[in-house]
């Protein structure tokens, strides 16, 4: 007996009507990119955010309706990370191109954990061209994913399988205990990859970094130390780019000290890693990244393109399979047709299912080139240079560390006690935000006056910042301040 099976309406059903709401739709998408100017962080209004909640039985909208909704109540209340002014924490702008990619991505729903098809290709291309920019050996391998964090995750497990071999896959740690070793600018990404691993974050040495560099001799002593008790170290992690002042380890130092400990050496480039496309001097910054055993970078910071996307990067591709590599029957390759197409990125890294992160790189590279972003990084360290030398020049404003690349770290008014700069500075980016002036995050620094103060902070990521943008910021502090 057979029966016909209800037809599904979750498709559109007039789709002349779905086609011209979703016209009108892009157009005020494309409306919020060009003015991103006009469009500042603005606090979501209590009656929008209740109009957020989703009754039990959902709603059921036609696509005139929904569409309305989104331009009205969704897509006004961003971060603000697409305004000019917007420097806080290490946020990045997306361009125009995203919409694009994003549209063509969202129509294809491709799943890039493997198999034969074009976004795979993809992946593998835009993989490939980072490869070339940071100069790794085109032995390498890598996985675009959410972002550092994860990226950090994937290059410690292989980090971890080099030094236990590969049956910690099976069996675990047991009571092997791992320890790694960085400078005390490291993201705190780093420590939670230690903890998920279970590593734990205690097993995480970090060591002062003065004006001479890290404290390699402190940290050959700890090792020693380390190993006398039994322990095994296992990674150097070196920051190309500190997310408190932007600074840089000295790359080529750390490689050298791997080298000569038998440690795996990963590299933090998330936003630093791509001064590799900037002028002098600030290329110079992230020189011996190409000697790493693993690095992590993002796209959606330094590189201008919609979130989530990151980058992890392995010298030795066999080493970064071994981690991951796992085909159970019901993921077994075919020599051809859909299930070929050997390597399969769910192979390298944690996910199966993994959505089109790789079309949003390819087509800003596509559109812009890879000189016109390297032009655009560089402008963003032109900007924090600008922003460094108005604060110097103003009355009772100063830098809490040199700008050495993006970021700007400074006090509102050094004249008054710690406890009143810190209240003041915390003061002026609430206001600042709020106004919808300019956003500055805060973060803690130790003054040169030896004042432990909550400062403010810019990271300069954003290809939209003009030099009149890097004055109106700094006037505007100004102007709080009283
Ligand atoms: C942002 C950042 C991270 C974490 O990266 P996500 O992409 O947010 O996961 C790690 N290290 C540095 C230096 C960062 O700026």
């Amino acid at each position: 007996m057979t029966s016909d099976l209800p037809k599904s309406d979750l498709d559109p059903e007039n789709w002349d009507a779905f086609r011209s709401a979703a016209h009108a739709l892009l157009d005020d998408c494309l409306d919020r990119q060009q003015n991103a100017r006009d469009l500042p962080w603005q606090p979501v209004p209590q009656d929008v955010r209740d109009s957020y909640a989703l009754p039990d039985a959902g709603v059921g909208m036609d696509a005139t309706s929904l569409t309305k909704v989104l331009r009205d109540t969704i897509l006004p209340y961003a971060t603000g990370n697409t305004h000019p002014r917007f420097f806080g924490w290490v946020h990045g702008t997306g361009m125009a191109e995203g919409l694009l990619s994003e549209m063509v991505a969202a129509a294809m729903n491709s799943n890039c954990g493997g198999r034969d098809h074009g976004m795979v290709y993809v992946e593998r291309a835009v993989i490939d061209w980072t490869r070339r920019q940071m100069g790794f050996p085109n032995t390498a391998s890598g996985v675009m994913v959410t972002g550092t964090s994860q990226a950090t995750v994937i290059a410690l497990s292989a980090a971890r399988l080099r030094a236990l071999g590969p049956d910690v896959r099976k069996d675990g740690q047991g009571n092997d205990r791992l320890t790694a070793y960085a400078g005390a600018g490291l993201h705190n990404s780093a420590r939670k990859a230690l903890e998920l691993m279970g590593i734990g974050g205690a097993n995480l040495r970090l060591f002062p970094e003065t004006g001479a560099g890290l404290d390699t001799d402190a940290l050959q002593a700890q090792l020693a130390r380390d190993r006398a008790d039994g322990a095994i170290p296992f990674a150097l992690l070196g920051t190309a780019g500190s997310v408190d002042f932007g600074k840089f380890d000295d790359l080529h130092e750390l490689a050298d000290l791997a080298a000569e400990e038998g440690l795996w050496f990963h590299v933090d480039g998330a936003f630093g890693a791509w001064t590799r496309l900037a002028d002098a001097p600030w290329r110079a910054l992230s020189d011996g990244i190409e000697r790493a055993d693993s690095m992590a970078c993002d796209f959606h910071k330094w590189m201008y393109v919609p979130y989530d996307c990151g980058l992890v990067l392995i010298r030795d591709e066999a080493e970064h399979h071994a981690a991951f590599a796992e085909r159970p029957s019901y993921l077994a390759p075919m020599e051809a047709g859909l299930a070929g197409g050997d390597p399969w990125f769910c192979d390298y890294g944690i996910d199966l299912s993994r959505g089109n992160r790789a079309l949003k790189v390819w087509t800003a590279i596509q559109a812009h080139g890879t000189k016109k972003l390297g032009a655009a990084i560089t402008a963003n360290c032109q900007a924090a240079t600008q922003m460094g030398q108005l604060i110097e020049g103003t009355q009772g404003m100063a830098l809490a560390a040199p700008v050495v690349s993006n970021i700007v770290v400074f006090t509102a008014d050094d004249g008054l006690d710690g406890g009143g700069q810190s209240a003041l500075n915390t003061r002026i980016a609430q206001d600042l935000q709020i106004a919808g002036e300019v956003v500055f995050s805060t973060t803690r620094a130790n003054l040169p006056c030896g004042k432990d103060i909550t400062c403010l902070r810019a990271a300069i990521t954003n290809h939209r910042t003009t030099s009149d943008d890097i004055i109106r910021a700094v006037t505007a502090v100004v102007r709080y301040r009283s």
